[in-house]
């Protein structure tokens, strides 16, 4: 990859975490070969020759993403309504059956350009065709983790046995191995979707390769039924038992879970991916939030797949993700906007096991989104927490100015560098209208 020049960006207000005291107005920060070299107060800013930008307005890590399936841009609008078995079962599975890797690609690529749009410069995977996602992602120049699928159900047999998937798994994780944007983890997509021998494969590939586990736990309140019967267990405590909980382990939801699980979650070290929003137009519940970061889990914030949100907007996930922490317990004091900000940054980072990202901090990657203070919606643009407290209350990705991932800018005053989106969005609604037709 190409590195541009090393660069200075001078901004009115740089955040460089979520941190008290990590608001600098004015502020700097320093990128050289793709990663942050210096950052904070620009009174306090070393000597520097090389280039200099000054891009006003509040420069912020760009935004972590924990849980997505992008692609489903493809089934954006479908099912309203349903109950969520129906809805999965009805019309998003017998649609999926027929994706092949291009309608994957093309959908990864204009949700990557979506995504960038609004300030997201990481996003967690979990879909089919795990090469596609790679390529959709880095032709956009997001950065993307791809947890790469696993699932056994009738419709899915094309996908090949669990040896097989394993395998694909392995292959892609070497093939992408040295890409700056791109890391290959596995996907499991449940407990509830797979077999003890396939979950035992799971364990048996981060054995012998540590690498990000993502699987969806305790999303609604039945699916832990057939664990439970089986085995006498909750989902997560199954999994445990199996060895699948480590501080690689990603949980996606978490919903569902009763204090011994959150203690599990805590004694092993994983992270959990809470999806405010799609929690709520599936009428999942609220995940406790509160309970598992006072265990002292590892919480991010996911907008989960496009079908079921219906947005990739980390501003909207940030604001439901205070108001159903503070409106289930009626208490205004519950999740500040910090808080919420650290877990669509930094601590959405560290859930997925990367503290190099998130935050503008020396030897971070030079993510950054720079977000206007000058029109309707957050001027004036007060500085220090006042700032933080507004962008989390009235940011949004119309705000969003210029965007870099890796040091490489991808989205200039508002418009997506990387990606020709109206061509990419005419392309996706002719995909999107072959998958709805009636089989014939
Ligand atoms: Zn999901």
């Amino acid at each position: 990859v190409e590195h541009a020049a090393p660069t200075r960006y001078r901004a009115d207000h740089v955040v460089t975490g979520p941190e008290r005291g990590a608001v600098h107005s004015p502020g700097v920060v320093d990128v050289v070969d793709g990663r942050v070299a210096w950052s904070g107060a620009a009174g306090e800013a070393p000597a520097w020759e090389g280039e200099a930008v000054d891009i006003g307005g509040a420069l912020l890590p760009g935004f972590v993403n924990v849980h997505a399936h992008t692609p489903m841009v493809l089934l954006r609008g479908t099912g309203e309504g349903l109950p969520t078995d129906v809805w999965l079962t009805e019309v998003m599975w017998p649609r999926e059956a027929r994706l092949t890797p291009d309608d994957v690609r093309a959908a990864m690529r204009l949700g990557a350009a979506e995504m960038l749009l609004s300030g997201i410069t990481t996003t967690c995977e979990m879909y089919f065709h795990g090469a596609a996602i790679a390529e959709g992602a880095v032709a956009a120049g997001l950065r993307c983790l791809v947890t790469a699928p696993l699932i056994e159900a009738p419709d899915f047999a094309h996908l090949g046995t669990v040896a097989e998937q394993i395998g694909a798994i392995r292959d892609l994780r070497a093939a992408w191995a040295d890409h700056p944007l791109v890391e290959v983890g596995v996907g499991p997509h449940s407990a509830y979707a797979l077999s003890r021998e396939a979950l035992v494969a799971v364990r048996e590939l981060v054995d012998a390769d540590p690498m990000l586990l993502h699987i969806h736990v305790a999303e609604q309140p039945h699916e832990g039924a057939g664990v439970l019967e089986a085995t006498g267990l909750t989902v997560p405590a199954f999994l445990d038992e199996l060895g699948l909980l480590t501080g690689r382990t990603l949980g996606a939801h978490c919903v569902w879970m009763t204090d011994d699980d959150i203690d599990r979650f805590a004694r092993r070290g994983a992270a959990v991916a809470h999806c405010p929003v799609s929690n709520g137009r599936h009428a999942s519940g609220i995940a406790r939030v509160a309970a598992m970061r006072d265990a002292g889990i590892r919480v991010g914030l996911g907008t989960d797949g496009p079908a079921s949100n219906d947005r990739l907007d980390p501003f909207e996930e940030m604001r439901t993700a205070i108001r159903y922490a503070r409106i289930s317990v009626l208490d205004a004091a519950q999740l500040d906007a910090r808080t919420a900000f650290g877990m669509a940054t930094a601590e959405a980072g560290l859930a997925l096991g990367r503290p190099d990202l998130g935050r503008l901090a020396p030897g971070a990657r030079a993510d950054m989104v720079a977000v206007a203070l000058d029109r309707p919606g957050l001027a004036p643009g007060i500085g220090g927490d006042e700032l933080l407290a507004g962008l989390v209350w009235s940011g949004s990705p119309g705000l969003v100015r210029d965007v870099w991932v890796e040091g490489a800018q991808v989205v200039r005053d508002g418009g997506c560098l990387t990606v020709d989106v109206a061509s990419a969005a005419r392309e996706v609604h002719e995909r999107s209208l072959r998958l709805s037709a009636p089989p014939t």
